[in-house]
């Protein structure tokens, strides 16, 4: 089954989304900000990354932009807040493969993640 990276510095967010993801049969990692994603990236190799966007010490967009020239296969799907267009703009540009609005439903996650490994 994928292994998915979920980045976020809200630690109820990373619990929620991993509930989701395991009781689906996904293998999941986590890390509290963009400095450990990379970190993280590299040692797990996850097939696809969840990463939010405001987080302290690395943001998710310089951390999205680390992992692609580290792996330019990377498939990352931005969590984003509302009035973070331009934010989410640039990050597509820089090779995100989607985004996903917070507050999220179920659906949208695991839709989003079949799409990029099913
Ligand atoms: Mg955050």
């Amino acid at each position: 089954m994928a292994k998915i990276l979920i980045v976020d510095d809200a630690e109820f967010l990373r619990v929620r989304i991993s509930k989701m993801l395991t009781a689906d049969g996904y293998e999941v990692v986590e890390a509290e900000n963009g400095a450990r994603a990379i970190e993280t990236y590299k040692s797990a190799s996850p097939d696809v990354v969840l990463m939010d966007i405001t987080m302290p010490e690395m943001d998710g967009l310089t951390a999205l932009k680390e992992i692609r020239a580290i792996d330019p296969k990377a498939q990352i799907v931005m969590l984003t807040a509302l009035g973070q267009e331009s934010v989410v703009l640039e990050a597509i540009k820089s090779g995100a493969r989607d985004f996903i609005v917070k507050p999220f439903e179920r659906e949208r996650v695991l839709g989003a993640i079949n799409k990029l490994v099913g």
